[in-house]
Protein backbone atom coordinates (compact mmCIF):
# COMPACT_ATOMS: atom_id res chain seq x y z
CA UNK A 1 0.00 0.00 0.00
CA UNK A 2 1.75 3.31 -1.00
CA UNK A 3 1.76 5.90 2.12
CA UNK A 4 0.06 9.25 1.24
CA UNK A 5 0.64 12.53 2.98
CA UNK A 6 -2.73 13.18 3.47
CA UNK A 7 -6.24 10.66 2.97
CA UNK A 8 -7.90 13.80 1.14
CA UNK A 9 -6.73 16.80 -0.17
CA UNK A 10 -9.52 19.48 -0.67
CA UNK A 11 -8.81 22.51 -3.17
CA UNK A 12 -10.99 25.20 -2.56
CA UNK A 13 -12.31 26.48 0.50
CA UNK A 14 -16.04 27.46 -0.47
CA UNK A 15 -19.34 25.71 0.41
CA UNK A 16 -18.57 22.92 -1.25
CA UNK A 17 -14.78 22.01 -0.16
CA UNK A 18 -15.44 23.14 3.28
CA UNK A 19 -18.63 20.78 4.08
CA UNK A 20 -16.29 17.77 2.94
CA UNK A 21 -13.10 18.74 4.50
CA UNK A 22 -14.99 19.08 8.26
CA UNK A 23 -16.92 15.84 8.06
CA UNK A 24 -13.71 13.72 6.20
CA UNK A 25 -11.52 14.99 9.34
CA UNK A 26 -14.06 14.89 11.95
CA UNK A 27 -14.31 11.31 11.25
CA UNK A 28 -10.25 10.89 12.24
CA UNK A 29 -8.86 11.13 8.34
CA UNK A 30 -6.03 13.02 7.57
CA UNK A 31 -7.46 15.83 5.68
CA UNK A 32 -5.81 19.15 4.27
CA UNK A 33 -7.50 21.88 2.44
CA UNK A 34 -5.97 24.85 0.10
CA UNK A 35 -7.51 27.96 -0.33
CA UNK A 36 -5.82 30.68 -2.92
CA UNK A 37 -8.06 33.64 -1.61
CA UNK A 38 -9.90 33.53 1.36
CA UNK A 39 -11.82 30.63 3.28
CA UNK A 40 -15.44 30.90 2.27
CA UNK A 41 -15.71 30.50 -1.35
CA UNK A 42 -18.25 32.72 -3.64
CA UNK A 43 -21.28 32.37 -1.73
CA UNK A 44 -19.96 33.61 1.53
CA UNK A 45 -17.72 35.90 0.34
CA UNK A 46 -18.37 37.44 -3.05
CA UNK A 47 -22.22 35.77 -3.26
CA UNK A 48 -25.10 34.67 -1.75
CA UNK A 49 -24.48 36.78 1.35
CA UNK A 50 -23.17 39.77 0.75
CA UNK A 51 -25.81 39.87 -2.06
CA UNK A 52 -28.60 39.29 0.36
CA UNK A 53 -27.24 41.67 2.81
CA UNK A 54 -26.97 44.80 0.06
CA UNK A 55 -31.04 43.35 -0.88
CA UNK A 56 -31.77 44.21 1.97
CA UNK A 57 -30.41 47.27 2.48
CA UNK A 58 -32.31 48.16 -0.93
CA UNK A 59 -35.44 47.36 0.05
CA UNK A 60 -35.45 50.08 2.93
CA UNK A 61 -36.16 52.62 0.17
CA UNK A 62 -39.70 50.96 -0.92
CA UNK A 63 -40.00 50.46 2.54
CA UNK A 64 -39.94 53.14 3.73
CA UNK A 65 -42.01 55.00 1.63
CA UNK A 66 -44.62 52.39 2.41
CA UNK A 67 -44.04 53.65 5.83
CA UNK A 68 -46.19 56.62 5.25
CA UNK A 69 -49.93 55.03 5.43
CA UNK A 70 -48.69 53.09 8.59
CA UNK A 71 -48.26 56.26 10.39
CA UNK A 72 -44.44 56.85 9.92
CA UNK A 73 -42.89 59.70 8.97
CA UNK A 74 -39.21 59.13 8.02
CA UNK A 75 -38.15 62.14 5.86
CA UNK A 76 -34.66 62.07 6.84
CA UNK A 77 -33.95 58.56 5.79
CA UNK A 78 -30.39 59.20 3.75
CA UNK A 79 -28.56 56.38 2.15
CA UNK A 80 -24.29 55.90 2.87
CA UNK A 81 -22.93 53.60 0.41
CA UNK A 82 -19.27 53.29 2.70
CA UNK A 83 -21.26 52.01 5.88
CA UNK A 84 -23.12 49.61 3.49
CA UNK A 85 -20.21 48.31 1.55
CA UNK A 86 -18.14 47.70 4.53
CA UNK A 87 -20.13 46.43 7.57
CA UNK A 88 -20.80 43.93 4.84
CA UNK A 89 -17.42 43.25 3.89
CA UNK A 90 -16.93 43.18 8.21
CA UNK A 91 -19.82 40.58 8.10
CA UNK A 92 -18.17 37.86 5.12
CA UNK A 93 -14.98 38.15 6.99
CA UNK A 94 -16.59 37.11 10.53
CA UNK A 95 -18.64 34.25 8.32
CA UNK A 96 -15.16 33.63 6.46
CA UNK A 97 -13.48 33.13 10.47
CA UNK A 98 -16.46 30.73 11.75
CA UNK A 99 -15.57 28.80 8.49
CA UNK A 100 -11.85 28.29 9.30
CA UNK A 101 -12.52 27.53 12.83
CA UNK A 102 -14.74 24.57 11.80
CA UNK A 103 -12.23 23.27 9.77
CA UNK A 104 -9.54 23.65 12.80
CA UNK A 105 -12.36 21.57 15.40
CA UNK A 106 -12.38 19.27 12.57
CA UNK A 107 -8.57 19.07 12.64
CA UNK A 108 -8.17 19.82 8.56
CA UNK A 109 -4.95 21.71 7.86
CA UNK A 110 -5.44 24.95 6.08
CA UNK A 111 -2.98 25.49 3.41
CA UNK A 112 -3.28 29.18 2.09
CA UNK A 113 -1.77 28.72 -1.34
CA UNK A 114 -2.82 27.90 -4.73
CA UNK A 115 -2.98 24.14 -5.36
CA UNK A 116 -2.68 22.50 -8.69
CA UNK A 117 -2.59 18.50 -9.83
CA UNK A 118 0.76 17.41 -10.50
CA UNK A 119 -1.03 13.47 -10.64
CA UNK A 120 -3.63 11.43 -9.55
CA UNK A 121 -2.43 11.50 -6.28
CA UNK A 122 -0.09 14.89 -5.80
CA UNK A 123 -0.79 18.45 -5.38
CA UNK A 124 1.39 21.14 -6.08
CA UNK A 125 1.64 24.09 -3.45
CA UNK A 126 2.30 27.06 -6.05
CA UNK A 127 3.59 29.56 -3.65
CA UNK A 128 4.80 27.45 -0.96
CA UNK A 129 7.01 25.23 -4.54
CA UNK A 130 6.21 22.76 -2.58
CA UNK A 131 4.06 19.03 -3.81
CA UNK A 132 2.01 16.84 -1.04
CA UNK A 133 0.40 13.62 -1.71
CA UNK A 134 -2.82 12.34 -0.87
CA UNK A 135 -5.02 8.88 -1.29
CA UNK A 136 -7.67 11.40 -2.45
CA UNK A 137 -8.16 14.48 -4.24
CA UNK A 138 -11.13 16.45 -4.02
CA UNK A 139 -11.94 19.31 -6.52
CA UNK A 140 -13.92 22.21 -4.96
CA UNK A 141 -12.94 25.19 -6.52
CA UNK A 142 -15.97 26.79 -7.76
CA UNK A 143 -16.08 29.42 -10.72
CA UNK A 144 -15.60 33.02 -11.93
CA UNK A 145 -18.02 35.65 -13.33
CA UNK A 146 -17.27 35.34 -17.50
CA UNK A 147 -16.82 38.59 -19.22
CA UNK A 148 -16.39 37.86 -22.64
CA UNK A 149 -12.93 39.08 -24.04
CA UNK A 150 -14.12 39.33 -27.32
CA UNK A 151 -15.84 42.45 -26.67
CA UNK A 152 -14.29 45.50 -27.33
CA UNK A 153 -13.12 46.89 -24.26
CA UNK A 154 -14.76 44.71 -22.22
CA UNK A 155 -12.10 45.10 -19.31
CA UNK A 156 -14.09 48.21 -18.76
CA UNK A 157 -16.86 46.47 -17.51
CA UNK A 158 -17.10 45.16 -13.54
CA UNK A 159 -18.62 42.13 -12.16
CA UNK A 160 -20.62 41.24 -9.13
CA UNK A 161 -17.51 40.83 -6.79
CA UNK A 162 -15.82 44.20 -8.06
CA UNK A 163 -19.80 45.54 -7.52
CA UNK A 164 -19.33 44.89 -3.55
CA UNK A 165 -16.26 46.75 -3.36
CA UNK A 166 -17.22 50.15 -4.88
CA UNK A 167 -15.34 53.17 -3.68
CA UNK A 168 -18.44 55.05 -4.89
CA UNK A 169 -22.14 54.28 -5.58
CA UNK A 170 -22.70 55.16 -8.83
CA UNK A 171 -25.35 57.84 -10.43
CA UNK A 172 -25.81 55.25 -13.09
CA UNK A 173 -25.53 51.72 -14.27
CA UNK A 174 -25.92 49.63 -17.46
CA UNK A 175 -26.23 45.59 -16.32
CA UNK A 176 -25.42 43.01 -18.69
CA UNK A 177 -27.65 39.78 -18.90
CA UNK A 178 -30.99 38.62 -17.67
CA UNK A 179 -30.39 35.91 -15.32
CA UNK A 180 -30.04 35.69 -11.72
CA UNK A 181 -26.92 38.27 -11.06
CA UNK A 182 -28.06 40.80 -12.94
CA UNK A 183 -31.58 40.71 -11.43
CA UNK A 184 -30.60 40.72 -8.56
CA UNK A 185 -27.66 43.40 -8.82
CA UNK A 186 -30.40 45.69 -10.91
CA UNK A 187 -33.02 45.25 -7.90
CA UNK A 188 -30.11 46.65 -5.51
CA UNK A 189 -28.88 49.48 -7.70
CA UNK A 190 -32.48 50.72 -8.52
CA UNK A 191 -33.60 50.27 -5.14
CA UNK A 192 -30.47 51.83 -3.84
CA UNK A 193 -31.26 54.99 -6.03
CA UNK A 194 -29.23 54.17 -9.04
CA UNK A 195 -30.10 54.77 -12.76
CA UNK A 196 -30.09 51.44 -13.91
CA UNK A 197 -30.71 49.66 -17.20
CA UNK A 198 -30.24 46.37 -17.95
CA UNK A 199 -29.39 44.58 -21.70
CA UNK A 200 -30.20 41.62 -22.33
CA UNK A 201 -29.63 39.19 -25.41
CA UNK A 202 -33.12 37.60 -25.69
CA UNK A 203 -36.87 38.27 -25.51
CA UNK A 204 -37.77 38.30 -22.07
CA UNK A 205 -35.57 38.29 -18.79
CA UNK A 206 -35.08 34.83 -16.44
CA UNK A 207 -34.64 32.40 -19.14
CA UNK A 208 -35.62 29.30 -18.12
CA UNK A 209 -38.41 30.09 -15.46
CA UNK A 210 -41.97 29.79 -16.15
CA UNK A 211 -43.25 32.41 -18.69
CA UNK A 212 -45.65 33.38 -16.64
CA UNK A 213 -43.41 34.41 -14.01
CA UNK A 214 -40.53 35.85 -16.44
CA UNK A 215 -43.57 38.15 -18.08
CA UNK A 216 -44.60 39.27 -14.46
CA UNK A 217 -41.26 40.36 -13.28
CA UNK A 218 -40.06 42.36 -16.60
CA UNK A 219 -43.21 43.95 -16.46
CA UNK A 220 -42.50 45.11 -12.33
CA UNK A 221 -38.86 46.10 -12.39
CA UNK A 222 -39.71 48.54 -15.99
CA UNK A 223 -43.01 49.84 -13.32
CA UNK A 224 -39.89 50.78 -10.86
CA UNK A 225 -38.32 52.29 -13.08
CA UNK A 226 -35.75 49.85 -14.10
CA UNK A 227 -34.95 49.78 -18.27
CA UNK A 228 -34.84 47.05 -20.04
CA UNK A 229 -33.42 46.52 -23.13
CA UNK A 230 -33.94 43.58 -25.09
CA UNK A 231 -32.51 41.54 -28.41
CA UNK A 232 -29.22 43.77 -27.46
CA UNK A 233 -25.89 42.68 -26.52
CA UNK A 234 -23.15 45.18 -25.73
CA UNK A 235 -20.52 45.33 -29.08
CA UNK A 236 -18.13 47.80 -27.60
CA UNK A 237 -17.24 49.83 -24.06
CA UNK A 238 -15.76 53.15 -23.88
CA UNK A 239 -14.40 55.17 -21.28
CA UNK A 240 -15.31 58.82 -21.55
CA UNK A 241 -13.42 62.05 -20.01
CA UNK A 242 -15.76 62.65 -17.42
CA UNK A 243 -15.31 59.16 -16.22
CA UNK A 244 -18.54 57.35 -17.57
CA UNK A 245 -18.31 54.48 -19.77
CA UNK A 246 -19.94 54.33 -23.16
CA UNK A 247 -21.47 51.02 -24.16
CA UNK A 248 -22.14 50.57 -27.72
CA UNK A 249 -25.05 48.15 -28.46
CA UNK A 250 -25.94 45.78 -31.39
CA UNK A 251 -29.21 47.15 -32.12
CA UNK A 252 -27.49 50.76 -32.62
CA UNK A 253 -28.15 52.20 -29.43
CA UNK A 254 -25.99 54.01 -26.73
CA UNK A 255 -25.88 54.19 -23.16
CA UNK A 256 -23.44 56.07 -21.02
CA UNK A 257 -23.15 55.30 -17.36
CA UNK A 258 -21.27 55.22 -14.32
CA UNK A 259 -20.37 51.61 -14.47
CA UNK A 260 -21.14 48.54 -16.85
CA UNK A 261 -21.50 45.68 -15.14
CA UNK A 262 -20.89 41.87 -16.81
CA UNK A 263 -24.05 40.05 -15.64
CA UNK A 264 -23.74 37.28 -18.30
CA UNK A 265 -23.01 33.79 -16.61
CA UNK A 266 -19.49 32.21 -14.89
CA UNK A 267 -17.14 29.69 -15.69
CA UNK A 268 -15.58 26.80 -14.27
CA UNK A 269 -12.24 27.44 -12.71
CA UNK A 270 -10.29 25.09 -14.53
CA UNK A 271 -7.80 26.76 -16.25
CA UNK A 272 -4.27 25.82 -15.10
CA UNK A 273 -5.61 24.04 -12.43
CA UNK A 274 -3.27 21.43 -13.88
CA UNK A 275 -5.95 18.88 -14.22
CA UNK A 276 -4.60 17.59 -17.44
CA UNK A 277 -1.64 16.34 -15.78
CA UNK A 278 -3.96 13.47 -14.04
CA UNK A 279 -5.81 12.82 -17.00
CA UNK A 280 -9.12 14.59 -15.91
CA UNK A 281 -12.00 14.66 -18.15
CA UNK A 282 -13.74 18.31 -18.78
CA UNK A 283 -16.75 18.87 -20.31
CA UNK A 284 -17.60 21.71 -23.44
CA UNK A 285 -17.57 24.40 -20.91
CA UNK A 286 -14.52 23.02 -18.93
CA UNK A 287 -16.30 21.80 -16.00
CA UNK A 288 -14.99 18.56 -14.62
CA UNK A 289 -16.87 15.67 -15.28
CA UNK A 290 -18.26 13.85 -12.89
CA UNK A 291 -20.87 11.08 -12.30
CA UNK A 292 -23.76 10.69 -9.94
CA UNK A 293 -21.15 9.92 -7.07
CA UNK A 294 -18.94 12.65 -8.09
CA UNK A 295 -16.03 11.05 -9.60
CA UNK A 296 -14.52 11.69 -12.28
CA UNK A 297 -12.58 9.23 -14.90
CA UNK A 298 -9.73 9.42 -12.23
CA UNK A 299 -10.20 7.02 -9.60
CA UNK A 300 -8.24 9.04 -6.82
CA UNK A 301 -9.99 12.10 -8.22
CA UNK A 302 -13.37 14.01 -7.51
CA UNK A 303 -15.05 17.05 -8.14
CA UNK A 304 -18.16 19.18 -6.49
CA UNK A 305 -20.05 22.33 -6.73
CA UNK A 306 -19.95 24.67 -9.18
CA UNK A 307 -16.96 23.38 -10.85
CA UNK A 308 -19.02 20.33 -11.93
CA UNK A 309 -21.65 23.00 -13.21
CA UNK A 310 -24.33 20.94 -12.52
CA UNK A 311 -26.83 23.03 -10.61
CA UNK A 312 -24.53 26.12 -9.25
CA UNK A 313 -26.33 26.41 -5.87
CA UNK A 314 -24.56 26.79 -2.73
CA UNK A 315 -26.79 23.85 -1.07
CA UNK A 316 -26.54 21.49 -4.03
CA UNK A 317 -22.61 21.96 -3.67
CA UNK A 318 -22.66 21.11 0.32
CA UNK A 319 -25.37 18.36 -0.75
CA UNK A 320 -22.76 16.95 -2.95
CA UNK A 321 -19.99 16.98 -0.58
CA UNK A 322 -22.13 15.07 1.79
CA UNK A 323 -22.90 12.58 -0.18
CA UNK A 324 -19.29 12.55 -1.23
CA UNK A 325 -18.19 11.79 2.73
CA UNK A 326 -21.11 9.03 2.72
CA UNK A 327 -20.01 7.38 -0.69
CA UNK A 328 -16.15 7.55 0.00
CA UNK A 329 -15.64 7.60 4.17
CA UNK A 330 -18.89 6.12 5.33
CA UNK A 331 -19.13 3.14 3.81
CA UNK A 332 -23.06 4.40 2.54
CA UNK A 333 -22.98 4.85 -1.15
CA UNK A 334 -24.98 8.55 -2.02
CA UNK A 335 -25.75 9.74 -5.60
CA UNK A 336 -26.91 13.25 -5.28
CA UNK A 337 -30.45 13.89 -6.08
CA UNK A 338 -30.70 17.13 -8.58
CA UNK A 339 -33.94 16.77 -9.40
CA UNK A 340 -37.67 19.61 -8.10
CA UNK A 341 -34.54 21.58 -6.97
CA UNK A 342 -36.10 25.09 -5.27
CA UNK A 343 -34.50 28.06 -6.44
CA UNK A 344 -35.23 31.48 -5.40
CA UNK A 345 -33.82 34.80 -7.18
CA UNK A 346 -33.59 37.63 -4.89
CA UNK A 347 -35.15 40.81 -7.15
CA UNK A 348 -38.02 42.74 -6.90
CA UNK A 349 -40.49 41.06 -7.05
CA UNK A 350 -38.68 38.48 -5.70
CA UNK A 351 -39.35 34.62 -7.22
CA UNK A 352 -39.56 31.41 -6.07
CA UNK A 353 -39.66 28.32 -8.18
CA UNK A 354 -39.50 24.41 -8.03
CA UNK A 355 -40.50 21.81 -10.51
CA UNK A 356 -41.65 21.78 -13.85
CA UNK A 357 -41.87 25.07 -15.48
CA UNK A 358 -45.45 24.80 -17.93
CA UNK A 359 -43.46 24.30 -20.97
CA UNK A 360 -40.88 21.81 -19.37
CA UNK A 361 -44.05 20.17 -18.24
CA UNK A 362 -45.65 20.13 -21.76
CA UNK A 363 -42.38 19.40 -23.64
CA UNK A 364 -42.65 16.14 -21.21
CA UNK A 365 -46.12 15.17 -22.64
CA UNK A 366 -47.86 16.07 -19.97
CA UNK A 367 -51.94 17.08 -19.65
CA UNK A 368 -52.06 19.93 -17.28
CA UNK A 369 -54.29 21.93 -15.28
CA UNK A 370 -52.72 25.36 -14.45
CA UNK A 371 -54.09 27.18 -11.23
CA UNK A 372 -52.79 31.12 -11.41
CA UNK A 373 -53.88 33.52 -9.11
CA UNK A 374 -52.23 37.31 -9.14
CA UNK A 375 -53.15 40.17 -6.28
CA UNK A 376 -51.96 43.00 -4.44
CA UNK A 377 -50.91 41.74 -0.75
CA UNK A 378 -52.85 43.60 1.98
CA UNK A 379 -49.67 45.03 3.10
CA UNK A 380 -49.12 46.48 -0.16
CA UNK A 381 -52.94 47.70 -0.93
CA UNK A 382 -52.51 49.49 2.48
CA UNK A 383 -49.07 51.38 1.41
CA UNK A 384 -50.22 52.44 -1.65
CA UNK A 385 -47.78 50.02 -3.18
CA UNK A 386 -48.24 48.75 -6.73
CA UNK A 387 -46.51 45.42 -6.48
CA UNK A 388 -48.74 42.99 -7.30
CA UNK A 389 -47.54 38.93 -6.49
CA UNK A 390 -48.28 35.94 -9.15
CA UNK A 391 -48.58 32.35 -7.99
CA UNK A 392 -48.88 29.77 -10.10
CA UNK A 393 -49.44 25.71 -9.92
CA UNK A 394 -48.62 23.58 -12.82
CA UNK A 395 -50.56 20.25 -12.27
CA UNK A 396 -50.68 17.11 -13.88
CA UNK A 397 -54.36 16.84 -15.62
CA UNK A 398 -54.23 12.78 -15.12
CA UNK A 399 -52.88 12.01 -11.81
CA UNK A 400 -53.38 15.71 -9.87
CA UNK A 401 -49.87 15.74 -9.10
CA UNK A 402 -48.35 19.52 -8.35
CA UNK A 403 -45.67 19.43 -10.97
CA UNK A 404 -44.11 22.50 -10.58
CA UNK A 405 -44.90 25.79 -8.42
CA UNK A 406 -44.07 29.43 -9.33
CA UNK A 407 -44.74 32.47 -7.07
CA UNK A 408 -43.14 36.04 -7.95
CA UNK A 409 -43.88 38.53 -4.62
CA UNK A 410 -42.61 39.53 -1.35
CA UNK A 411 -41.47 36.42 0.32
CA UNK A 412 -41.91 34.09 -2.54
CA UNK A 413 -38.45 32.88 -1.45
CA UNK A 414 -39.66 32.19 1.89
CA UNK A 415 -42.70 30.06 0.75
CA UNK A 416 -41.22 28.19 -2.10
CA UNK A 417 -39.05 26.39 0.36
CA UNK A 418 -41.92 24.67 1.78
CA UNK A 419 -43.42 24.18 -1.44
CA UNK A 420 -40.69 22.63 -2.38
CA UNK A 421 -41.33 19.58 0.13
CA UNK A 422 -44.74 18.83 -1.13
CA UNK A 423 -43.32 18.87 -4.78
CA UNK A 424 -40.54 16.15 -3.93
CA UNK A 425 -43.06 14.18 -2.41
CA UNK A 426 -45.21 14.54 -5.31
CA UNK A 427 -48.58 15.69 -3.36
CA UNK A 428 -51.71 16.32 -5.40
CA UNK A 429 -53.54 19.28 -5.69
CA UNK A 430 -56.01 17.40 -3.83
CA UNK A 431 -53.49 17.40 -1.08
CA UNK A 432 -52.82 21.04 -1.52
CA UNK A 433 -56.83 21.95 -1.50
CA UNK A 434 -57.30 19.83 1.80
CA UNK A 435 -54.65 22.32 4.02
CA UNK A 436 -56.42 24.86 6.07
CA UNK A 437 -55.12 28.06 4.65
CA UNK A 438 -52.95 30.76 7.10
CA UNK A 439 -54.49 33.99 7.55
CA UNK A 440 -53.97 36.46 6.89
CA UNK A 441 -51.31 35.60 4.65
CA UNK A 442 -50.15 35.72 1.07
CA UNK A 443 -49.35 32.54 0.96
CA UNK A 444 -52.45 31.30 2.08
CA UNK A 445 -53.33 32.08 -2.22
CA UNK A 446 -51.14 28.67 -2.61
CA UNK A 447 -54.11 26.67 -0.89
CA UNK A 448 -57.13 28.47 -2.25
CA UNK A 449 -56.52 28.16 -6.01
CA UNK A 450 -60.06 27.01 -6.29
CA UNK A 451 -60.73 26.30 -10.07
CA UNK A 452 -58.10 26.28 -12.95
CA UNK A 453 -57.41 28.77 -15.84
CA UNK A 454 -56.71 26.30 -18.10
CA UNK A 455 -57.18 22.55 -18.50
CA UNK A 456 -56.06 20.40 -21.11
CA UNK A 457 -57.84 17.23 -21.87
CA UNK A 458 -56.56 14.27 -20.23
CA UNK A 459 -57.15 11.60 -23.23
CA UNK A 460 -53.99 12.06 -25.61
CA UNK A 461 -53.63 13.63 -28.65
P1 LIG B 1 -27.35 33.05 -15.52
O1 LIG B 1 -27.05 31.83 -16.29
O2 LIG B 1 -28.46 33.06 -14.55
O3 LIG B 1 -27.57 34.26 -16.50
C1 LIG B 1 -26.65 34.58 -17.49
C2 LIG B 1 -27.30 35.60 -18.39
O4 LIG B 1 -26.34 36.09 -19.31
C3 LIG B 1 -28.45 35.02 -19.19
O5 LIG B 1 -29.44 35.98 -19.26
C4 LIG B 1 -27.80 34.77 -20.55
O6 LIG B 1 -28.70 34.87 -21.62
C5 LIG B 1 -26.81 35.91 -20.63
N1 LIG B 1 -25.66 35.61 -21.46
C6 LIG B 1 -24.89 34.51 -21.44
N2 LIG B 1 -23.86 34.63 -22.31
C7 LIG B 1 -24.01 35.83 -22.90
C8 LIG B 1 -23.27 36.52 -23.87
N3 LIG B 1 -22.18 36.00 -24.43
N4 LIG B 1 -23.70 37.76 -24.23
C9 LIG B 1 -24.79 38.30 -23.68
N5 LIG B 1 -25.53 37.68 -22.73
C10 LIG B 1 -25.14 36.46 -22.35
O7 LIG B 1 -25.94 33.40 -14.84
P2 LIG B 1 -25.57 34.43 -13.69
O8 LIG B 1 -24.22 34.92 -14.04
O9 LIG B 1 -26.65 35.41 -13.46
O10 LIG B 1 -25.47 33.49 -12.43
C11 LIG B 1 -24.63 32.34 -12.50
C12 LIG B 1 -25.23 31.22 -11.71
O11 LIG B 1 -25.02 31.47 -10.33
C13 LIG B 1 -26.73 31.06 -11.86
O12 LIG B 1 -27.06 30.28 -12.96
C14 LIG B 1 -27.10 30.40 -10.57
O13 LIG B 1 -26.91 29.03 -10.71
C15 LIG B 1 -26.11 30.98 -9.59
N6 LIG B 1 -26.71 32.09 -8.82
C16 LIG B 1 -27.74 31.82 -7.99
C17 LIG B 1 -28.33 32.82 -7.27
C18 LIG B 1 -29.47 32.49 -6.37
O14 LIG B 1 -29.64 31.34 -6.02
N7 LIG B 1 -30.30 33.46 -5.99
C19 LIG B 1 -27.87 34.20 -7.36
C20 LIG B 1 -26.80 34.37 -8.27
C21 LIG B 1 -26.24 33.36 -8.97
P3 LIG B 1 -29.65 33.63 -22.04
O15 LIG B 1 -30.77 33.66 -21.05
O16 LIG B 1 -30.09 34.00 -23.41
O17 LIG B 1 -28.82 32.42 -21.99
Amino acid sequence: MPTYDYDLFVIGAGSGGVRAARLTGALGKRVAVAEQVQVGGTCVLRGCVPKKLFVYSSEYSQNFRDAKNFGWSVDWARFDWPTLRDNVQNEVNRLSGLYLQNLEKSHVEIIDDRAIVQDAHTVRLTREGRSVTAEKILIAVGGHTYRPSETKGYEYGITSTDAFLLEELPASILIAGGGYIALEFATVFAGLGVETTIVYRGERVLRGFDHDIRAHVQNDMLRQGVKIICGSVIEEIAPLANGKKLAKLSNSMQVEADQVMWAVGRTPNTNSLGLGNAGVELTERGAVKVDAYSRTNVPSIFAVGDVTDRVNLTPVAIREAVAFVNTEYRGTPTATDHADIASAVFCSPPVGAVGLTEEEARAQGHKLKIFRTGFRSMKHVFAGNEQRSLMKLVVDAKTDVVLGVHIAGPDAPEMIQLAAVTVKARLTKAQWDSTCAVHPTAAEELVLMGEPVSHDNEAPA
